[in-house]
C-alpha cells in the first residue's frame, strides 16, 4: 500500500555503517534503520547467532517453554533493573502492553475508567492505542475516534503534572519517552525524570518509559533512566534489542510485574527463539566490543564536530541529543536535506519537520564520525545560506 514516501535507492548489501545500492554506489548509514541497526550491518556474531539459531530452531509457539526467551528475559532484568518481561515483535506493541498493564491495574485498584498521562509531541507508535498516546495530530488525523483514557500535558513540565496529579483522580500511569525521538531528539531533563519519579511514587502511579528509541545503549548506558537514576515500573523496548530483527519487549517491575495473569494478553511470534538469539548476540557484542562507551564519545565528537564546522550559521538553532541520538535543529523546515544528503552518498532523516536525525549503529568509528560531519555540514550550510522561500501568499 502507498504508506511511504520511499526515496529512490535499493539498497542490496552493508558491513558495518556503510550501504551499497543496486548500482554499487556506497553510502555511509548515519540512521542505522531508524535506531535499529545497533551493531551495523552484517555484524559477525549477529549473523553467526541467527544462522546457528535458524539451522536448530527459529519457532515454536509461547503455549511451550522457550528457553532462548528465557535467557533473554533474565539478561535484560539483569541489565534494566526490572522484574519480568513480556515478549512481542514492535516498538507500538510494546507500548500496547504498557497501556494494558496501567489499564488492568487500574481495575485492580477500583478504578473504571483509568486514564494515563502522555505528553505533546510524543510518538508511542501507529495501532490505534498508540496513536491515540500519540502527541501528533498528523498520526491522529482520520483514525478518529481515537482510544480514550489519555491525558495529554507538555513535555519536560512537572508543574502540569502536579496539576492533573491534584484534579484528576482516574489517572494510574504516566507514560513517557525519556528522549523524544520523533518529537524532534528532545531530552527529558534528570530533574524531570525524578519528578516524575516522586510524583508517581506519591500518588501510587506506574511511571512508564518508552525506551523504543532512545534505549539500548545508544545514549552510552543500556537506559536514559540510568543516566537520571530513576527506576520506571513499566519499560518498552524495541527497535535497536535484536539488531534488525523485530522484537518487542515490556519490562514491569515490583506491583506492575505481576498484572497480566495467564490468557491477559499474548503474541503468537513474541520471544521465539530466532528473535530472542538475536538481541543475546547484540548484547553480548556490546558487552564485549564496549560498544555504550563508544556510543557516547562518537556521539560527543559528531556533536561537537557539527557544532564548530556549524557555529556561524544563523539558521542552526540548537544541535542537542545524548550519545549516538543526535539532534541539529534549523530555523525552517528542511525535508529536502534527506535528498539532498542522499545525493552525496549519506543517509540522514529529519523529523519534527526542521531537526536532522542521526541515529546510526553503536559501531561507528572516529573516522566515520569525521566523514559524517565532513558530508553533513556543508549540505546544512548551503541550505541555510539560500533565501528563505514564503511557504503561504497573503
Ligand atoms: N515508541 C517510540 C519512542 C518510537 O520511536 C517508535 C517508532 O519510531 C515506536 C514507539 C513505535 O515502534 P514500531 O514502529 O516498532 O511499532
Amino acid at each position: 500500500m502507498n504508506t511511504y514516501a520511499r526515496l529512490p535507492v535499493a539498497f542490496v548489501r552493508g558491513q558495518g555503517v556503510w550501504l551499497w545500492d543496486e548500482s554499487g554506489r556506497r553510502y555511509l548509514d548515519a540512521l542505522g534503520g531508524i535506531a535499529v541497526n545497533t551493531l551495523g550491518h552484517a555484524h559477525p556474531k549477529f549473523v553467526k547467532a541467527i544462522a546457528d539459531q535458524t539451522a536448530r530452531l527459529a519457532h515454536v509457539s509461547n503455549l511451550y517453554r522457550i528457553t532462548e526467551q528465557e535467557r533473554l528475559a533474565d539478561k535484560l532484568a539483569a541489565i534494566s533493573g526490572m522484574d519480568n518481561a513480556f515478549f512481542c515483535n514492535s516498538g507500538c506493541e510494546a507500548n500496547e502492553a504498557a497501556i494494558k498493564i496501567a489499564r488492568l491495574f487500574g481495575h485492580g485498584k477500583g478504578i473504571d475508567s483509568p486514564a494515563i498521562v502522555v505528553m505533546e509531541n510524543a510518538f508511542h507508535g501507529r495501532t490505534l492505542a498508540t496513536l491515540s498516546a500519540t502527541g501528533s495530530r498528523k498520526v491522529q488525523a482520520g483514525f478518529e475516534p481515537l482510544v480514550s483514557g489519555f491525558v495529554r500535558v507538555p513535555f519536560n513540565d512537572l508543574e502540569s503534572i502536579r496539576q492533573v496529579a491534584e484534579h484528576n483522580r482516574r489517572i494510574v500511569a504516566v507514560l513517557v519517552e525519556p528522549i523524544q525521538g520523533e518529537g524532534g531528539i528532545k531530552v527529558g531533563a534528570t530533574e524531570y525524570l525524578r519528578g516524575l519519579r516522586e510524583i508517581c511514587d506519591r500518588k501510587g502511579w506506574l511511571l512508564m518509559f518508552d525506551e523504543v528509541q532512545c534505549g539500548f545503549g545508544r545514549t552510552g548506558k543500556w537506559f536514559v533512566y540510568q543516566h537520571a537514576g530513576v527506576a520506571p515500573d513499566v519499560l518498552a523496548l524495541a527497535k535497536g534489542l535484536a539488531g534488525g530483527v523485530p522484537i518487542g519487549c515490556c519490562l514491569a517491575r515490583g506491583a506492575a510485574a505481576g498484572v497480566f495473569k495467564p490468557g491477559n494478553h499474548g503474541s503468537t511470534f513474541g520471544g521465539n527463539p530466532l528473535a530472542c538469539a538475536a538481541a543475546l548476540a547484540t548484547i553480548e557484542a556490546i558487552e564485549q566490543e564496549r560498544l555504550m562507551e563508544n556510543a557516547e564519545r562518537i556521539g560527543m565528537l559528531i556533536r561537537g564536530e557539527l557544532g564548530q564546522a556549524l557555529r556561524d550559521c544563523k539558521g542552526l538553532v540548537d544541535i542537542r541529543g545524548r550519545g549516538l541520538m543526535v539532534g541539529a535543529q534549523l530555523d525552517r523546515p528542511c525535508g529536502e536535506l534527506v535528498m539532498l544528503a542522499l545525493e552525496a552518498g549519506m543517509l540522514i532523516n529529519v523529523t519534527a519537520d526542521n531537526v536532522v536525525r542521526l541515529l546510526p549503529a553503536l559501531v561507528m568509528n572516529e573516522a566515520e564520525a569525521h566523514t559524517l560531519v565532513s558530508v553533513l555540514a556543508p549540505l546544512v550550510r548551503e541550505f541555510l545560506a539560500r533565501p528563505l522561500v514564503p511557504t503561504a501568499r497573503a
